[in-house]
């Protein structure tokens, strides 16, 4: 093989940036936890949902399935910031303009392949017939999530979720230049709380809480059946855009008859 390729590659390799960035994303996960806990809506909602995840956590099998996922997430976690992100970094001074909007770029281009992905091989909303409901099922377990549930997860699609992810970063990063550090910090906190607060058990619907309450209760919506819609994560865009909004009773073409709910939390146990 062509050394210079080589050469190159490994040049390219920037492995003390993807430390500071995973060292950036624990960093800033901590500080913003510690921060919203000041805020007493966020407190209470994080004592309500700690609460429901401890009680699931009694049942045997609950407990197996969050800790074979653990295992496999610090797997993902080193081939994603040894092996990926590298090739993908810089420290280059970028203007902030530049920052957010190519945080908006890589968050809403992963929700479109994640919602075709959810759509069409996890669930059978289409013309492939979800091939891989058998994985997604595992997820569809808890009918009523708590925050942790988001991680309640075949780690087949934890590495397909990831993937993603970290395959629009990189496919990206070949067409607008490599991202800055702060933008995959940035994202990345995004993300992951995105898809952890979708699961968060959420009672206060009021200013400035509206928005948190909308996406707690629209994913909500989707554990309820198998059938439901609101198939992206980060916004609801795509589901608006493609006719597959949710909010209780079905989506166009997939209608159906939400049964009263029998107990407000802790329901959907394996
Ligand atoms: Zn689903
Ligand atoms: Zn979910």
């Amino acid at each position: 093989m062509d050394s210079a390729f080589w050469d190159g590659l490994l040049a390219s390799y920037q492995w003390q940036l993807s430390l500071y960035t995973a060292l950036g994303i624990m960093a800033v996960t901590v500080l913003g936890k510690l921060a919203l806990r000041m805020v007493p809506t966020v407190r209470e909602a994080g004592k309500l949902n700690a609460e429901t995840y401890r009680k699931k956590m009694e049942n045997p099998r609950y407990a197996a399935n969050q800790r074979w996922n653990r295992k496999w997430g610090l797997f993902f976690w080193v081939v994603i910031f040894a092996g990926i992100l590298p090739f993908t970094l810089t420290a280059e001074p970028q203007p902030i303009w530049q920052i957010l909007l190519d945080c908006f770029v890589i968050l809403m281009v992963y929700d479109f392949f994640y919602y075709l992905v959810h759509r069409f091989l996890f669930h059978d909303a289409g013309f492939l017939g979800g091939p891989l409901i058998w994985v997604h099922a595992v997820h569809h377990r808890q009918h009523n999530p708590c925050r942790e549930d988001s991680s309640f997860i075949h780690p087949i699609e934890v590495a397909m979720g990831l993937g993603l992810y970290v395959a629009c970063i990189f496919v990206l990063s070949r067409f607008m230049g490599n991202f800055h550090v702060a933008t995959i910090v940035i994202t990345w906190v995004a993300f992951s709380q995105i898809n952890l607060h979708n699961h968060d058990l959420w009672t206060v619907d009021r200013f400035p809480f509206k928005y948190l309450n909308t996406m707690s209760v629209m994913h909500h919506n989707h554990h309820a059946r198998f059938t439901g819609g609101n198939f992206a994560t980060i916004s609801l865009l795509y589901d608006w855009m493609f006719g597959t909004l949710d909010y209780g009773a079905g989506y166009k073409g997939a209608e159906y008859t939400p049964k009263p709910k029998k107990t407000p939390e802790g329901a959907g146990m394996v």
